[in-house]
Formats: structure tokens, C-alpha cells, sequence
């Protein structure tokens, strides 16, 4: 079945509909109902309700609800989640090696394969199983068949490592510097910016 014209929004939000179906179904739960997934997840029914319409029928039943492990396979067939991806991650400072570091990846089916960086005092060393190699390296991602990367790199240095990224044939960047990069169409890119977002905290909070 493909899938059309759904909103990024909704793309965004199916993660955390997994996450949330994944914490019901380790609670012994078979089927759940939109009310009590938006429940669990704070979040509208009738937002869920329709997300889950841009994908045709997800299998809801009325009293019953959906089955839980068929809307995770479903999510995950959306999201392209049934497959290991390769990732590379570009900049192993103090930002990279926590990155290395998290094993929350694995749950995705995301694999860091490779890191990379342009220090000479960086490169050789090993982090868990992953040797830091020099960036000129990055030209082997598509013989590795990497095609998902992590920029974690200084600002001036994010425009020319995502050329290299794309040069090497990437389609997906995750970029942590603060750094607007501009790709080909073909390429997506995320951009988590932690400062900004923790700019915009104080705003919410009572002066005084
Ligand atoms: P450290 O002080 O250990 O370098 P840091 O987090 O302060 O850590 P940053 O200046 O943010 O370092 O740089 C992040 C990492 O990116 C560093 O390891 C740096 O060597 C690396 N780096 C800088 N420029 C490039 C580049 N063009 N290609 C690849 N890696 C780079």
C-alpha cells in the first residue's frame, strides 16, 4: 500500500503513537481504543482518529479498538521502521560521543555504523565497537551502504560536511548544529537545535 500526501505533522506524531503503543503492549495489552491512547500519550482522540485516517483502515474495530501489535506493524511499515538503518555520525565532540553513547536507537532499528571526524587527536580512537575514522572517509558510506547521517559538527563546519554527506550519497541528515544547510530535494533534513528551544523555555515562565 503507498501512502500520500500525509501531513509532516502527522509523520511526527507516529513515533510517539508507537512509543505509547509499544509501553501498552508491554503492559500485557492487546487491543486499545483512539481515547485511551490519547490518554496514555496526552494527546486528543480525534487527533489520532484522523491521523490515522490518512492511512486508510488501521484495523479499529468499534468497542474493541485497534489491535495493538498490527498498528505497530503498520507505523513501523509507514515510517519505513521494518529494516536496520545505517547511520553515520559526523563530529565526535563532547555532543557526538553522547550520541554514540545513547542506546536509545536501537529500539528504532537505527544502528550508528561509522563516525567520523577531521581531528587528527580523534581519529584512530575507538568508541564501543566504532573506530572514529578521517572525514575524507566518507566517500565509502554508499559502498557501506549508509544512507542516514548524524551532523554533529561546529557551525562553520555543517555546510560542508552535509555536502560530503550528500556527495556520498546520504538521503537523510539529523543535524544538531546550529546551522541552517542547505540539500537537494532529494535529501531530507531535520534540524534539532537544543539552544533555540531552550530560548524559547523561559518565555512560558512566571516573571517574579
Ligand atoms: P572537543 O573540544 O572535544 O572538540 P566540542 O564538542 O567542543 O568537543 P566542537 O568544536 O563542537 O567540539 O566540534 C565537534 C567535533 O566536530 C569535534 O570533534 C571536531 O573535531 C569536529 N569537527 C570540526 N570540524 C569538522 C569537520 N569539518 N569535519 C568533521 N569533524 C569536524
Amino acid at each position: 500500500m503507498r501512502y500520500h500526501k500525509i501531513p509532516d505533522e502527522t509523520i511526527r506524531r507516529l513515533p510517539i503513537y508507537r512509543r505509547g503503543l509499544l509501553f501498552l503492549s508491554e503492559q500485557g495489552q492487546q487491543n486499545v481504543s483512539s481515547r485511551n491512547l490519547a490518554g496514555c500519550l496526552g494527546i486528543n482522540p480525534s487527533q489520532i482518529r484522523k491521523d490515522f485516517s490518512y492511512f486508510g483502515d488501521f484495523g479499529g474495530t468499534p468497542g474493541v479498538g485497534y489491535n495493538i501489535q498490527k498498528l505497530i506493524k503498520q507505523i513501523n511499515k509507514i515510517l519505513k521502521l521494518n529494516v536496520v538503518r545505517r547511520a553515520a555520525l559526523v563530529g565526535v565532540g563532547n555532543l557526538g560521543l553522547a550520541i554514540l553513547a545513547y542506546p536509545g536507537f536501537g529500539i528504532y532499528g537505527f544502528d550508528i555504523a561509522a563516525a567520523f571526524d577531521i581531528s587528527p587527536k580523534k581519529i584512530g580512537r575507538k568508541m564501543k565497537n566504532i573506530t572514529i575514522e578521517d572525514v575524507s572517509n566518507l566517500r565509502t558510506l554508499k559502498k557501506r551502504k549508509i544512507n542516514l547521517a548524524i551532523i554533529t559538527v561546529p557551525r562553520d563546519a555543517a555546510q560542508q560536511t552535509a555536502d560530503a554527506l550528500v556527495k556520498a550519497g546520504v538521503r537523510g541528515i539529523l543535524n544538531f548544529s546550529p546551522h541552517h544547510i542547505t540539500v537537494p530535494k532529494k535529501v531530507k533534513v531535520i534540524t534539532i537545535d537544543i539552544a533555540m528551544d531552550l530560548a524559547r523555555l523561559p518565555y512560558y515562565i512566571p516573571a517574579g
